[in-house]
């Protein structure tokens, strides 16, 4: 019996019953056919998962009951944070969905000066919240990534730049992302800047990494900068989950 997975930003347990309505109710019931009996996983996003089972399924409404907490060792054991440009809707939306489902702690929107200007308007970001929603409830995650900006470079050295780990992808640096970061002994907090397609100007690389920011090199190829991104967070992934 497939266990689906759902993602409410708050759940009012109440004698360890709850009631939902609205979207998830009718995907319950006309989308996924689910029955009373049937096993529904819920998250609100602070690393617990609550283990459900249906009472009774409607089109407008759900009551399920709560059977355990647990608390899953599915999140990265440290922050992963990816600030990526601004690129075209579906690019973003395709970085977005890997990139949570590999456990990134937070997304950046960047604006860099190559950044070709798309609509940034409310309506984008909301998309891109939904495409992060439905990849965390898929990978299993008991959080869903933080969605930040768009901000301009300066702002986001600004606030990145004094970590030890914080790394600019360049295709001429010489430094591999993945034995800068197996040198580095504390690794809480992962930072890693990618470029729009025409790459970063060179007052925004000398800007970077006079703030402290290090150049790495995702290797001998030029990467899309989606691919780039999610190159760089699986690589990062990979260190903290211990592999490397
Ligand atoms: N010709 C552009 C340039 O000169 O930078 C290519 C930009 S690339 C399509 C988009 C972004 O992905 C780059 O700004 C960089 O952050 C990242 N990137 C792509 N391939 C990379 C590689 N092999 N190593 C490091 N970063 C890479």
């Amino acid at each position: 019996m497939q266990r689906y997975r759902f993602y409410l930003p708050e759940l009012p347990f109440q004698d360890e019953e709850l009631v939902v309505t609205g979207d998830i109710a009718r995907q319950l019931f006309r989308v996924l056919r689910r029955r009373p009996g049937d096993p529904v996983g819920l998250f609100c996003g602070d690393g617990r998962e609550h283990d459900c089972r249906l009472l009774s399924v409607g089109v407008s409404e759900a009551r399920l009951h709560r059977e355990g907490v647990r608390e899953p060792a599915v999140e990265l054991p440290g922050r992963l944070e990816v600030a990526l440009s601004l690129l075209k809707a579906d690019r973003l939306e395709w970085a977005a969905q890997k990139l949570t489902e590999v456990g990134v702690t937070r997304l950046v929107l960047l604006r860099a000066a190559r950044t070709v200007a798309l609509g940034e308007s409310g309506t984008r970001l909301g998309r891109l919240r939904r495409v992060m929603v439905e990849a965390a409830e898929q990978s299993g995650r008991v959080r869903v990534p933080e969605l930040a900006g768009p901000l301009g470079v300066d702002e986001v050295v600004a606030e990145f730049g004094a970590e030890p780990t914080a790394y600019i992808a360049c295709e001429d640096a010489s430094l591999p992302l993945a034995r800068a970061l197996a040198s580095r002994r504390s690794r809480e907090r992962i930072v890693v800047l990618v470029g729009p397609e025409g790459g970063f100007t060179p007052a925004e690389v000398a800007h970077t990494l006079a703030c402290g920011v290090r150049p790495v090199s995702l290797g001998g190829r030029t990467l899309r900068a989606e691919t780039a991104a999610v190159t760089a967070a699986v690589l990062a992934a990979s260190t903290l989950e211990g592999g490397g």
